[in-house]
């Protein structure tokens, strides 16, 4: 017998049909004996509208009061799944987030999770429930509602998991594993069956959505056995996360291409080259509590140098706006702003111990006619921005590159 938390995202809430499916699934496995603790998202699209209800009241809607409305996606669906699976015979009680507490900072909109009281899951396990705890939502210590960014339910699940020390934590989804690269751009893509936590860390922080980046963070420091699979799929072992890469095998050295299509550019032109500059230029920008991705500095050639950085376009205006009062004080000559860019990265383990990686992506884009815009790397991982216009081409000619289409990647 395992204790085993199973998290269903959107598309596998979709419907009243689809959460009885999920109970189903979520009694069979109740069946067989194990514990369950379930943490369904909102059904899909639910999120996307009650933000855009939002936004119709305000332009830029109060975190505080976005996250009270945001939050309820996953009450209706946690009370929906409790109500199926005593339809299907099986005990079942549903908490929000707060009720169990999950206790969280005060950041909504994209709250962390700093603490989970586990005694009344505890307790309805002990006494044969399956327990629904709402995905996505906690807490602060005021008891104002916050919620944990999108696609937060991955993390709830995962930091549950973390704090009940389940033995899996089944993240089930509309595809059946983590693939080479999102199968929506590219249906070569091949699904791996392990991942490495790094790679899989790079992968989601480089845009691969399939987990929220925090939920495989949370895992690899705790040790939570992380698998994905499909709800609509009755077979398959889908791909599990791994704690070290499998020294038997030989491993490939690029394992994915991860794209972001959430950025926007922003270059100060001219600014004085001198100690402090990046910071006065950044340091507004942090206060506001925008994530900056790449940053360039080109080397002066005049004392005076131009700086560039990228942030996520939903950020853009609001970046903008502080950067054009922060060169003008500085006495920049001028500001650029492009935010119809897109991130395309290749991530692999292997890169470490193979040089020329870098330059065989660059020369495959270029053969394409693809400009890089910019460029960044870490030990594995190399990211390119290229206008939007090129992300599937991108993908694609890089996927194909690396031979990722192939069982035997190169
Ligand atoms: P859920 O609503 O279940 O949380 P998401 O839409 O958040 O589902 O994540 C699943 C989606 O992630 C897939 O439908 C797929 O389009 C996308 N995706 C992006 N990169 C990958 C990848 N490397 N492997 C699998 N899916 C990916
Ligand atoms: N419902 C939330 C969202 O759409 C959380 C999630 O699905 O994981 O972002
Ligand atoms: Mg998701």
């Amino acid at each position: 017998m395992a204790l085993i938390v199973q998290k269903f995202g959107g598309t596998s809430v979709a419907s009243t049909d689809r959460i009885k499916k999920v109970a189903r699934r979520v009694a069979h496995w109740k069946a067989r004996g194990h514990d369950l603790l379930v943490v369904p998202s909102a059904m899909s699209g639910e999120t996307n509208r009650l933000i855009a209800l939002a936004r119709e009241i305000s332009e830029a809607p109060d975190p505080r009061e976005l996250d009270v409305i945001a939050s309820t996606g996953e009450q209706v669906t946690i009370g929906l799944l409790a109500m199926a699976l005593k339809e299907e015979g099986v005990e079942a009680i549903s908490y929000t987030g707060p009720q169990v507490r999950v206790l969280t900072d005060s950041t909504f909109t994209k709250a962390r999770i700093l603490q989970i009281d586990d005694r009344k899951i505890r307790d309805d396990l002990a006494a044969g429930r399956v327990v629904v705890v709402a995905g996505f939502q906690g807490a602060d210590e005021n008891g104002n509602i916050t919620t944990l960014g999108r696609g937060g339910s991955d993390t709830s699940a995962v930091a549950l998991a973390a704090a009940l020390n389940a033995d899996e934590c089944q993240i089930y989804t509309d595809v059946d594993g983590v693939y080479t690269t999102d199968p929506r751009i590219e249906p070569e893509a091949r699904k791996l069956d392990t991942i490495t936590f790094e790679e899989m860390m790079e992968m989601a922080s480089l845009g691969s959505k399939v987990l929220q980046i925090r939920s495989v963070e949370f895992a690899g420091k705790y040790k939570v056995k992380l698998r994905v699979l499909s709800s609509f799929q009755d077979e398959g072992e889908g791909t599990l996360i791994t704690v070290e890469e499998d020294k038997h095998m030989e491993q490939p050295i690029i394992s994915g291409i991860a794209f972001n299509r959430d950025e926007a550019k922003l270059t100060v032109l001219g600014i004085p080259d001198r100690p402090g500059v990046a910071y006065r230029l950044l340091g507004p920008i942090a206060e506001a509590n925008i994530d900056v991705d790449m940053i360039i500095q080109n080397g002066a050639s005049d004392e005076t140098t131009d700086f560039s950085f990228t942030v996520n376009r939903g950020e853009f205006a609001r970046a903008l706006e502080i950067v054009q009062a922060t060169a003008a004080s500085l006495g920049a000559r001028g500001v650029l702003s492009d935010n119809k860019i897109c991130k395309v990265s290749a991530v692999g383990v292997g890169m470490r111990s193979h040089p020329g990686i870098a330059s065989r992506m660059f020369d495959v884009l270029g053969r394409e006619g693809i400009n890089i815009k910019m460029i960044s790397t870490s030990e594995i991982k190399i990211s390119v921005v290229v206008d939007e216009k090129y992300l599937e081409l991108a993908v694609r000619v890089l996927h194909k590159a690396f031979g990722l289409d192939k069982k035997e990647a190169v």
